[in-house]
């Protein structure tokens, strides 16, 4: 770890003053990537400004009924809030499928958003990657890459995207509220994260200073058969091969609605817009269920290690959505 100044701001303002004053300066929160990052030297701040103060840790219910979470809630306090877990449950399973209970204790909201790919290589200083340093290479393409990305990933990298509970707000079209010292804006979730493309060292849309202050999740995104779906290699503690957030709503024997995000597979939660728009309509019946699976994936490019994502994925589509169709629960 290398040495660094320490400050604690007293609004999101000034941190994001702060920041702007002192571009290597890095805010941190709960601490529970950005730590691990410090201590291998991945991240080499100036100066560390402390956000974990502010006032960012409420849960509320906006006129229009849409929830905002402030960007210091714990996912441990998101998970169990009883609004999320009856209207939004996918996205409380979502939050409990991923690790463990002191660290879901710890992280926060805007810092689920900000962590770093959990790519091998990228943590490995004895490497060279284009995520951790531009126009390096990227090891992994011809390496180890039997968790990386099938959908999306460039010739610079392929790495994915580690959280699931990005990908339930992904299908809930969730918005992201940030603060800089030019005002405040709305960053809707699905222009938040980055494809690599030639700029894998880029995770997020953010602009320099921008602080995470919270994110809205829309009334209109309420589904209580909505369902989490994650595929591992061990039963906990472990990141996704594949992960599926789905809703149906039905009316009668007839899909009227439809949300469907795939983690595990791409640099940023992948939402499936194509395939809810084929859904739309039809019956849940499983060749039609098979079809939108295919949908989703014709675009799939595996690698040498990872083709199994690619049907693992499909057949985790079928049985995300029946759940759903059937008034969801476990998966
Ligand atoms: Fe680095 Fe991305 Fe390649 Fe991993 S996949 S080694 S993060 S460039």
């Amino acid at each position: 770890m290398n040495n660094f100044t320490y400050c604690l701001p007293e609004s999101p303002l000034d941190a994001a003053n702060r920041k702007i004053s002192d571009p290597h300066a890095q805010f941190i929160a709960g601490g529970t990537n950005l730590v691990d990052r410090l201590k291998v030297f991945l991240d080499q701040p100036s100066q560390l400004i402390d956000i974990s103060q502010l006032d960012l840790r409420t849960i509320e219910k906006l006129p229009d009924q849409s929830l905002r979470l402030g960007a210091l809630v714990t996912n441990s306090a998101v998970a169990q809030n009883e609004e999320i877990r009856r209207h939004y449950p996918m996205l409380a399973r979502a939050i409990l499928s991923g690790a463990s209970q002191q660290i879901r204790n710890m992280a926060t909201v805007g810092g689920n958003l900000l962590q770093r790919t959990r790519c091998p290589y990228y943590y490995d200083t004895a490497f060279p990657c284009n995520k951790r340093q531009p126009a390096t290479g990227c090891p992994a393409i011809e390496g180890i890459n039997r968790n990386h990305a099938i959908l999306g990933h460039s010739d610079q990298c392929v790495a994915v995207h580690p959280s699931d509970m990005c990908v339930a707000l992904a299908a809930l079209d969730a918005v992201v509220e940030v603060v800089s010292p030019k005002g405040q804006r709305q960053i809707p979730f699905s222009d938040f994260h980055r494809l690599p493309g030639n700029t894998p060292h880029k995770d997020s849309n953010l602009e320099p200073g921008e602080l995470i202050t919270a994110l809205i999740i829309p009334h209109e995104s309420k589904n209580q058969s909505g369902v989490y779906l994650k595929i591992r290699d061990r039963a906990s503690y472990s990141f996704a091969l594949v992960s599926v957030a789905a809703a149906v709503n039905l009316q009668g024997d007839k899909i009227e609605g439809v949300r469907l995000a795939l983690g595990g597979v791409a640099h940023k939660p992948w939402r499936a817009i194509e395939a809810e728009e084929f859904l739309l309509g039809k019956s849940v019946e499983d060749n039609i269920l098979k079809e939108a699976a295919q949908i989703a994936l014709r675009e799939a490019q595996p690698l040498p290690q990872n083709h199994f994502k690619v049907e693992l994925a499909k057949k985790a589509i079928g049985r995300a959505l029946k759940v759903s169709a059937q008034g969801g629960g476990v998966v």
